[in-house]
C-alpha cells in the first residue's frame, strides 16, 4: 500500500495550468509565470459532455419516434492523483456531491499504476485511502 502524498483536496485555477502549457512555444519556454504541473491533491472542475440516448415512450414509438441522441453536460473533476500526481478525471459514475469542500460520491481508482493499484475517496475536502 502506497502512502498518500496529500490529504487535502485543493482547488486550483485551471487557467494557470493551461497558460503554462501554451507558453512553451517551438520548444522554447517563453514564460514560466503559470504553474507547470499539478501537485498531488490539486483539482479543478471540468464540465464534460457525455452522449445520452433517450428512448421514446411506447406510444411515441408506435407513432414512429426514434431514439434521440443528445449530449448531457456533467461536472467532472480533474485531480492530480494524491499518490502519484498523475491527473485523473472522474467518470460519470462518480458524482460531485458537494463542491466546497469537495465531496465525490464514490472512490476513485488510479488507472495509471496497474502494478501498484491505489484508490482514494474525497469527503469534505479530505482525501482518504479507499
Ligand atoms: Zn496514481
Amino acid at each position: 500500500m502506497q502512502a498518500l502524498k496529500a490529504t487535502q483536496a485543493r482547488e486550483i485555477n485551471k487557467a494557470d495550468i493551461t497558460e503554462a502549457e501554451t507558453l512553451v512555444f517551438e520548444g522554447r519556454v517563453l514564460s514560466q509565470t503559470g504553474k507547470q504541473s499539478m501537485e498531488p491533491g490539486e483539482f479543478y472542475f471540468r464540465p464534460t459532455a457525455i452522449p445520452v440516448t433517450t428512448q421514446p415512450g411506447w406510444f411515441a414509438k408506435l407513432l414512429g419516434a426514434k431514439p434521440v441522441n443528445e449530449f448531457k453536460i456533467v461536472q467532472t473533476v480533474v485531480m492530480a492523483c494524491p499518490y502519484c500526481a498523475t491527473p485523473l478525471m472522474t467518470t460519470s459514475g462518480q458524482t460531485v456531491e458537494h463542491r466546497a469542500p469537495l465531496t465525490i460520491s464514490r472512490e476513485i481508482t488510479c488507472p495509471y499504476a496497474p502494478d501498484a493499484p491505489h484508490s482514494f475517496k474525497v469527503v469534505e475536502g479530505t482525501i482518504m485511502t479507499a
